[in-house]
């Protein structure tokens, strides 16, 4: 069994993972690095932050530096130096971007390598063997994922597509027969009829974990989680479940309190780049004018180094010269304020108190709303 819930209050719960590079307690966050690094911090300095696991892409570490390269390195933990958890995503997302795209078939997706200019098809066997090769803890199924505000039909023929390659990804992973998780993807865009089809016939495949896909890319929040939760319903209890790309503190906590037990974004840094910074109050763009002057700390009560090291006018200050290192000071605090709000979030699951937390804390990202409005 590579996965037990250890405590529960309502929904909510934490559970423990574990995989060929030690266990991990569920809720946690991953930082993303696609190409084998997060933006920003090495990955002793992710471990430094308290990160127990990060998601790289099977894909895209096939183009660059490839998977013979990694393979000679034993593999991308020992590569990029990281012992703990690597999840890697398929890239059928990626793949369906303009400078990858070529056309999708019912037997996979034919795509550009930007490198070399040459045409290649990836099948869901094809895919499998990626992971394999490169040696994450765990995998992710090839899906089709169509954009935000593609029609129902395009919608209907992306679940189809999914879970017939979901049943080719299974078939070639048991054939490994490696520590190596495989964790299905439930997609069906908004529409809550085509989710519920669709995590029906994915839980059916019987996967290590089932993560939700497709969402939090451009939607109203509440289409979100009413398509999360028309899914979610279908995914048994005692199954690690994966809301995929959501990095935002209340979406966060929001999940956990739906029963998610594993997040992604690059949101945390992707944010930082441009001055964007958590508070317990909501975020606040450190570059506005308001902070030329501020002595306080990004967040008063966050433990982490750039909070007990700088104030708001000194970091103002360096995002505004566009120093170099700011990006990084600004991603410390970011993925650390992430990392605690789930411990606290954990405590409470403890202490059987997360519906209060979970308010709490929703009010304060509320007070926020309209302190941003005055400034
Ligand atoms: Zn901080």
């Amino acid at each position: 069994m590579s996965f037990e819930v250890i405590t529960e209050d309502g929904d909510a719960r934490i559970g423990v993972l574990t995989t060929a590079h030690g266990t991990i307690e569920t809720p946690f966050f991953m930082p993303v690095a696609t190409k084998g690094s997060t933006k920003h911090l090495s990955s002793i300095e992710l471990e430094g932050l308290g990160t127990h696991a990060i998601i790289s892409n099977a894909f895209i570490l096939s183009l660059k530096p490839g998977v013979e390269l990694i393979k000679k390195f034993r593999g991308i933990h020992s590569f990029m130096n990281f012992n703990k958890v690597i999840f890697t995503d398929s890239g059928g997302f990626q793949m369906y971007s303009k400078s990858f795209l070529v056309r999708t078939d019912p037997d996979g997706i034919v795509f550009k390598d930007p490198f070399t200019g040459k045409t290649f098809l990836c099948t869901p066997e094809y895919n499998m063997d990626l992971h394999h090769a490169i040696g994450s803890d765990v995998a992710m199924v090839l899906d089709d994922m169509p954009l935000y505000g593609s029609s129902k039909e395009r919608i209907k023929e992306s679940v189809a597509k999914t879970i017939a390659w979901a049943k080719r990804c299974k078939e070639r992973h048991d054939t490994f027969n490696s520590e190596q998780l495989l964790f299905g993807i439930i997609q069906g865009g908004v529409f809550r009829d085509l989710r519920e089809f669709c995590a029906k016939a994915i839980v059916k495949l019987d996967f290590d974990g089932f993560a939700f896909g497709g969402l939090a890319i451009g939607e109203p929040q509440e289409d979100t989680f009413s398509a999360l939760q028309a899914s979610l319903r279908f995914v048994p209890r005692d199954k690690p479940r994966y809301f995929m790309g959501v990095g935002t503190p209340h979406e966060i906590v929001e999940s956990i309190g739906l029963g998610i037990d594993c997040f992604d974004s690059r949101y945390p840094t992707m944010t930082a780049r441009n001055g964007t910074v958590f508070t317990r109050r909501g975020n606040i763009n450190i570059v506005n004018a308001v902070f030329r002057t501020d002595k306080k700390p990004i967040d008063e009560v966050c433990a982490c180094s750039t909070c007990k090291s700088y104030t708001r006018a000194y970091l103002h200050h360096m995002v505004r010269m566009h120093e170099s290192a700011a990006p990084r000071i600004l991603s410390i605090h970011n993925i650390h304020f992430l990392h605690t709000i789930i411990s606290e979030a954990k405590e409470a699951i403890r202490q059987q108190r997360f519906e209060e937390f979970k308010n709490n804390f929703l009010v304060m990202y509320q007070e926020e709303k309209v302190f941003k409005e005055q400034v």
